[in-house]
């Protein structure tokens, strides 16, 4: 019986979870469920699943979520300080599923246990990755990736000599706007930039799909995690979403991951490592897929991607101002104040700013926290300016 923990279990990523752990209830011990705003969900996981513990991140539903779970054995508690006690809580395997920076310091808090982390929040490796690998070395932790182009890597290599590896080849769907006359961008709205062609995901990664910001976040958690050199690392659209990552090996070979457009996919393979068990996946039809196209991305249409580089290069904080500005400018779209293609314009002068640099060896979750806030405050002034 495996003792797993989910931060974010409201979420997208944390409801594929939980389908996946309902499906084996013999194998699995919930320990601690942690939310936000969702209270009815969060309440309704707690007792179905039994749960030890179900945190809100928001003190002031404390009491709702005391109500809702009211005449059951879950214990409740609400904050900062108690996401960190849930995922503190003695569990062989946590989800990382909290969205934004706010997943680093849970998501670290786990890591001190020594157990598995299944790291969805890709804003940890992104914002502070050398922290994250650090920790997870030093309490002899392990991470497993669940963004699924970092699972096809990691799948893909099992067994290979890591020292034989050329490049990484990371695919996109093209998003939104993929066939969108460049010169009609600066026009598109908010409703159509979120509807992703072939993933069905949250809002704000399915805009950071169209614009590209989200895969140029999954370059930079793929040069952390895989401890590759940016030149190694290459983006190809493919349309069909089939392929999710290729690795290249120095004796010429290709060897890709080929898998259904679904999360539960990747989150099955973390939830059962090191085996491989039954998942309730579609299996794919290859002839009726018929046809697998790639090509290179236009940086014309997708600016955001050549900032992954940018941030790359620079290191230290740039990864933290690279994620906090992209999010306010994504908060500023989806109010209406700012256009589709301003957005990586903004976020491309926020890098030049580089308003908090600092060494790698510096890079703390305070120092990330304030880089953050500082970043925020340098886009709202961009903005109005
Ligand atoms: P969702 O927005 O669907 O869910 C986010 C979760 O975090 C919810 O449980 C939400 O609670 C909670 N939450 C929101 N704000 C806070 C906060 N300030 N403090 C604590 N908890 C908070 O996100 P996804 O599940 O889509 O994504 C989660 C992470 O996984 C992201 O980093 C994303 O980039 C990554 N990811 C997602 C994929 C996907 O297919 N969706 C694919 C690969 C990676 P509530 O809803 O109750 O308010």
């Amino acid at each position: 019986m495996r003792r797993v923990t989910i931060l974010g279990a409201t979420g997208s990523i944390g409801q594929n979870t939980l389908d996946l752990i309902a499906r084996a209830p013999d194998d699995f011990q919930v320990v601690a469920l942690t939310g936000g705003r969702n209270i009815a969900q969060l309440a309704a996981d707690a007792r179905r699943h039994r749960a030890e513990l179900a945190v809100t991140a928001h003190p002031d539903l404390l009491e709702d979520l005391r109500g809702a779970l009211a005449g059951s054995d879950v214990a409740v508690a609400a904050g900062a300080d108690a996401l960190i006690e849930a995922a503190q809580r003695p569990a062989d395997w946590t989800m990382s599923a909290i969205v934004g920076v706010a997943g680093l310091a849970p998501g670290l808090a786990a890591l001190e246990q020594g157990g598995t982390l299944a790291l969805a929040n890709k804003e940890s490796l992104v914002t502070a990755g050398p922290l994250m690998l650090a920790t997870a070395a030093r309490y002899n932790a392990r991470i497993l990736p669940v963004d699924s182009e970092h699972s096809a890597i990691f799948q893909a290599l099992i067994g290979e000599d890591r020292a034989a590896v050329e490049r990484v080849i990371i695919t996109a769907s093209g998003g939104a706007f993929r066939d969108r006359p460049v010169a009609d961008l600066a026009h598109v709205g908010v409703e159509e930039a979120s509807t992703h062609p072939n993933w069905d995901m949250g809002q704000r990664i399915t805009i950071d799909s169209a614009s590209m910001f989200n895969k140029a976040l999954e370059v930079i958690e793929a040069k952390e995690f895989f401890a590759l050199d940016p030149s190694q690392i290459e983006v190809l659209v493919h349309p069909q979403s089939t392929v999710h990552a290729l690795v290249g090996f120095n004796d010429g070979a290709l060897m890709a991951h080929v898998g259904p457009p679904d999360m539960r996919h990747a989150i099955g393979f973390a939830l059962n490592w090191p085996d491989r068990r039954h998942l309730p996946v579609a299996r794919l039809d290859l002839a009726s897929v018929g046809r697998l196209d790639f090509s290179v991305p236009d940086p014309a249409r997708y600016p955001a991607l050549a900032l992954a580089w940018q941030v790359m290069a620079a290191g230290g904080h740039a990864g933290a101002i690279f994620n906090a500005a992209k999010e306010r400018a994504l908060d500023h779209f989806i109010a209406g104040r700012i256009g589709f293609v301003d957005m990586s314009a903004l976020v491309a002068q926020a890098l030049d700013h580089g308003l908090c640099d600092a060494p790698k060896s510096d890079i703390t979750l305070e120092s990330v926290r304030r880089c953050d806030h500082l970043t925020r405050q340098q886009m709202d002034r961009l903005i109005a300016a």
